[in-house]
């Protein structure tokens, strides 16, 4: 292996610390509505101002009773009791006369003066007189006020990934804003000549595809994409654009695709190189040519231009990067060991990332398309990604590999 490839891992090191380094001090927070905030990480910790339940309440359908009252009730010894009433859920809180049970449902309060719920299996289900037909020690089938969150409970730390469970609980405690990191905002940044405008490429030009999926990307990393910046290989206008854009964007990345290889035409690579962004060679196999550094204060990405090696980039490098620094708590994409179906041999020296198609019920998995980075059609039909190592040799059939799982969040 070349000594001037700069491995994959210390090369996502870099990035990570690149991007963490916008916010040193923290990441920004803004106040979000509770309704918005699914996959959002929660800035500050919550505390609840409300117990919940809020209210004693019985935690089944049955009889509210004070305990005392049925004590050494057995099937051949029975207690009955007078029903005083019904207790609905969305009730007021009521009294119970000692000596007397009331039907209560699951969720109403328990009446004062009562201490435990007998459920309306253990009694003959009379709405009268009950007969009890067991015992239940005081506190029997009560939801006691304040044993899920006590008032004043941290109930989500800072750092919580708001999922359903807990936006959940703060609806349930009257929380109708949170206060949650910023996502990322990102300027994706295409470059090259042959990029026409959409909808009709003239001879020699193509679309741009790397702007929709980088963008995407972004987006499906937690982050948010703002406009894509469309450049020609012209470095002073380049420049003019980004320059223009990092002064007025409040950003906290540049992603560029592009004009970081080996051409005559490198804009990017022209561009940035005489500022100080760093242009390396990664040992990985697609996304060999990558940059990274500064522009007016702002990270800057600059992945390469084929957009198989751009995607494959972004989730090497950017993916975890972005998340590590607004502290999500799943940096990596979850992968998985899964059998190999047919043979595999990575370009030597060099970490391959291949795309695939994982069948999660028998934990196979197959290369899906052609090995160059040239085939985005095909890329767009699989669903994981192979990680040979370096220099990992011949992969035989029905061998265990690691799998990055695409579907996975
Ligand atoms: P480059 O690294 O700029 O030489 O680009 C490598 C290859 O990727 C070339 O074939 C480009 O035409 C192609 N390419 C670069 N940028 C894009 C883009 N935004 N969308 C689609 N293809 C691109
Ligand atoms: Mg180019």
């Amino acid at each position: 292996m070349s000594t001037s490839l700069r491995s994959a891992a210390d090369h996502q090191r870099q990035v990570a610390a690149l991007i963490a380094s916008r916010h040193a001090d923290g990441w920004p927070a803004e106040v979000v509505p509770l309704t918005q905030s699914r996959d959002r990480i929660l800035a500050e910790p919550v505390a609840s101002a409300e117990p919940l339940p809020a209210f004693d309440n019985s935690a089944m359908d049955g009889y509210a009773v004070r305990s005392a009252d049925i004590a050494g009730a057995t099937a051949q010894a029975p207690v009955r009791l007078p029903v005083a009433g019904d207790i609905p859920a969305g009730a007021p809180v009521g009294d119970l006369a000692p000596g007397q049970a009331m039907r209560i449902m699951t969720g109403a309060p328990l009446p004062r003066g009562a201490d435990a719920v007998v459920e309306v299996e253990a009694t003959d289900g009379g709405t009268t007189t009950v007969t009890i037909n067991e015992e239940r020690a005081s506190g029997s089938f009560v939801r006691t006020s304040g044993a899920d969150v006590a008032v004043g409970q941290e109930v989500l730390p800072a750092g919580t990934l708001l999922g359903p469970a807990p936006i959940g609980v703060l609806a349930a405690l009257g929380v109708r804003e949170v206060s949650c990191r910023r996502r990322p905002r990102v300027l994706v940044c295409s470059t090259g000549s042959e990029l026409a405008e959409d909808p009709d490429p003239t001879a020699g030009q193509i679309r741009d595809a790397n702007g929709a999926l980088l963008a995407a990307a972004v987006e499906e990393a937690g982050g948010e994409a703002l406009r894509t910046l469309w450049v020609a290989d012209d470095v002073p206008a380049f420049l003019a654009l980004l320059d223009e854009a990092v002064a007025h964007g409040d950003l906290d990345l540049v992603l560029t695709s592009g004009g970081v290889s080996a051409g005559a035409y490198e804009v990017v690579k022209d561009g940035l190189g005489p500022r100080g962004v760093e242009f390396v060679k990664v040992a990985m196999q697609p996304g060999m040519p990558q940059g990274s550094g500064t522009v007016g204060g702002v990270p800057v990405v600059c992945l390469p231009g084929n957009p198989v090696s751009a995607l494959t980039s972004f989730e090497v490098f950017v993916r975890p990067a972005l998340r590590a620094a607004v502290g999500h708590p799943v940096e990596q994409r979850a992968t998985v060991r899964a059998t190999l179906t047919e043979a595999l041999t990575g370009p030597p020296g060099k970490r391959q990332l291949r795309r695939a198609r994982l069948d999660r019920r028998t934990g196979e998995v197959s290369p899906w398309g052609p090995a160059g980075s040239g085939f985005l059609g095909w890329f767009a039909g699989a669903d994981a990604l192979i990680d040979l190592p370096a220099d990992g040799g011949p992969v035989a059939a029905g061998s265990l590999v690691d799998v990055w799982d695409l579907l996975a969040r």
